[in-house]
């Protein structure tokens, strides 16, 4: 289980999370809800390793290892995976090589005898997961999230998500800026991989995706602390009711 506990963090010397307590189990789906500046992405980010967040206080482990003193790529090694609320353009970089490098490097730490994919195996190996995500075949041509609309950026998290098969996924405003039909595609990729070896975190400010990735748990975020938590319910109450109400 991803465990953690008086999680507090700061951003450029002030706190932002004041003691965050949350377990995520394998199976399960938690969603993190909350206004604005709350520290929703400062939670993931900081989890993920993003060197700009000052751990001020508290443990986290994932299973039973110690998520805080791991460098990033170890802790995507270890299962961790962040789809990130605004991914970065790379210039100079293809989506394919990013993927492929990526893609070997998981696989190998995680187990020593996999053999590294060459590039005309592993774009035979993701085509299906393209076209799953209705995603352009020139994708792989393109440089990493360079010009990729709102929607696509979105898209190539999900496919991320999917090649890494991590054991914990956070993901942070996965289905901020899309369309109906984009949304459709995004939460049947993440439902495509629920099972009881992943934990799922999603962090977002609408309930709509909810209609499509049912979660176990709802959390509100706000001041830096979960105040609240209820189950799949709650978020159409949150929707109604705004977060003023709960403190
Ligand atoms: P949320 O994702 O819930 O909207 P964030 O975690 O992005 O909230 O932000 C929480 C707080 O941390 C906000 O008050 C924001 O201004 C502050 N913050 C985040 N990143 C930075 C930064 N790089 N520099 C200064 N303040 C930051
Ligand atoms: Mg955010």
């Amino acid at each position: 289980m991803l465990k953690i506990k008086d999680y507090k963090v700061a951003v450029e010397g002030q706190e932002i999370l004041k003691g965050i307590n949350l377990e995520i189990k394998p199976g399960e789906v938690h969603c993190i809800m909350g206004p604005n500046g709350a520290g929703k992405t400062t939670l993931v980010n900081s989890l993920m390793g993003h060197p700009k967040y000052k751990i001020v206080d508290g443990e986290v482990s994932m299973d039973e290892q110690d998520l805080l003193s791991m460098q990033v790529f170890e802790r995507a090694c270890n299962g961790l995976f962040l789809a990130f609320q605004y991914p970065n353009e790379v210039s100079g970089v293809s989506m394919l090589n990013f993927l492929l490098a990526a893609y070997n490097s998981q696989m190998k730490a995680r187990d020593s005898a996999f053999k590294p994919l060459k590039a005309f195996k592993f774009k035979r190996m993701i085509e299906p997961l393209l076209k799953d995500l209705d995603i352009d075949a020139d994708f792989l041509d393109r440089y990493v999230n360079h010009g990729f609309s709102g929607g696509e950026k979105k898209k190539s998290e999900v496919l991320q998500l999917k090649l890494f098969s991590p054991k914990y996924a956070l993901l942070d405003e996965t289905d901020s800026g899309l369309d109906v039909d984009a949304l459709a595609i995004v939460s049947k990729g993440i439902n495509s991989l629920k099972s009881d070896n992943i934990g799922i975190l999603i962090v977002t400010h609408y309930q709509r995706i909810l209609d499509y990735v049912k979660p176990d748990f709802v959390h509100v975020l706000k001041d830096g602390k979960i105040v609240q938590s209820g189950g799949a319910e709650f978020a159409l109450e949150l929707e109604q009711k705004g977060y003023n109400w709960i403190s």
